[in-house]
């Protein structure tokens, strides 16, 4: 299934994927791709707060994951510094039931992703407007209807 979707502020970003957060699974893995400043972080602190988290999710600057407590469990893995490292990074257990996984910068742990998964594309459109394309197989569209 294909959707896109565009906000026209980060207020609006975080309150879609709050949406996406409320009808979410757990063992679900959401991977955001998108430029620096395009809104991936932003999007993963909505979807924190639909999954009920409390703590505010940002960008981890030193730390590859982060997880948080919520009515579901959140970790946030944002891959950027991977580049080019290929080692078990014990992120298997990550990608099971347990949790809701989003990964920012996918593309340097691409080999280790599972398929099954809802991918997100963020492209910046103006200062304050963004363009969301989400893509998954079927199995997972039923995700994605809460927010068309
Ligand atoms: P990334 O994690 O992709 O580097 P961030 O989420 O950290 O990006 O930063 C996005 C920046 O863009 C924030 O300062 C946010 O306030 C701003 N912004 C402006 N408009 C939007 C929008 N429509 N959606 C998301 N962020 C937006
Ligand atoms: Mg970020």
């Amino acid at each position: 299934m294909e959707l896109t979707k565009q906000t026209y502020s980060a207020q609006e970003t975080k309150q879609m994927a709050q949406q996406l957060g409320q009808s979410i699974d757990k063992g679900i893995l959401i991977t955001l791709q998108g430029d620096l400043g395009a809104g991936k972080t932003t999007f993963a602190q909505g979807l924190a707060k639909g999954l009920g988290v409390e703590k505010t999710v940002n960008s981890p600057t030193f730390t590859i994951s982060k997880i948080y407590q919520g009515r579901l469990n959140l970790i946030h893995i944002d891959a950027y510094r991977l580049e080019g490292l290929h080692q078990d990074l014990g992120f298997d257990e990550f990608f099971d039931s347990q949790w809701v996984c989003v990964v920012e910068w996918p593309k340097y742990i691409e080999d280790i992703l599972p398929k099954s998964r809802i991918d997100i594309l963020i492209t910046r459109i103006d200062e304050y407007s963004r363009l969301f394309h989400f893509s998954c197989d079927n199995t997972l569209s039923y995700v994605l209807e809460g927010i068309i």
